[in-house]
């Protein structure tokens, strides 16, 4: 709580993987990690097609669904800041794709949200593995990036992934674009 103002805090994330959640034990209130806590918190009923609003007061974010990197994915929408926060389904590296079928439809969702009149300056992923040279990304387990790509991607972006993703078909495979890779992977973490 803070000083004079009766607000509660929320600790939600984008999924449940380990390196998003490992500071949870520090806090009384966390929104769980499963897709099924995650749409019980925000009162969606129809994960993952419904949208949901969820005021902090005065300040409304939209919660939208996007299983495929993780089933509990979900993007955050400010509509204050018009900032886009993508977690590990979009950022400037390789974007980890468990559930081919469940990504297409979440990035064609993510991206319909945006078109229907939801205006984004920025998207903000989790991540960093792009170089500054377009389509070029670090080793995996690299632990120095010189020459980094920066954390912001303007919005073309995403319309750039879903475009990509709309045409890429059924069978999961690698695609390399400019700011990021779509790299799918086996149930087991294996790259296809
Ligand atoms: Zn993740």
């Amino acid at each position: 709580m803070l000083a004079g103002r009766d607000l509660e805090l929320v600790v939600a994330h984008t999924h449940g993987h380990g390196d998003h959640v490992g500071g949870d034990d520090q806090f009384d209130t966390v929104v769980g990690k499963s897709a099924e806590a995650v749409a019980e918190y925000f009162g969606i009923t129809a994960w993952p097609e419904q949208i949901v609003e969820f005021d902090l007061g005065d300040r409304v974010l939209d919660i939208i669904a996007i299983p495929g990197h993780h089933p509990s994915h979900v993007a955050y929408y400010d509509r204050s800041t018009r900032l886009l926060l993508t977690g590990d389904s979009l950022y400037a590296g390789r974007l980890y794709v468990f559930d081919w079928p469940a990504f297409r439809a979440s990035v064609a969702r993510l991206h319909g949200f945006v078109a229907a009149g939801n205006p984004v300056d920025l998207v903000l992923g989790t991540h960093i593995e792009m170089t500054r040279e377009p389509g070029v990304d670090f080793g995996l387990g690299s632990d120095v990036h010189p020459g980094e790509h920066v954390l912001e991607l303007d919005p073309a972006v995403l319309t750039e992934l879903a475009d990509v993703m709309a045409a890429a078909g059924e069978t999961p495979h690698r695609i390399v674009r400019d700011h990021f890779i779509v790299f799918p992977l086996s149930p087991a973490g294996e790259p296809l």
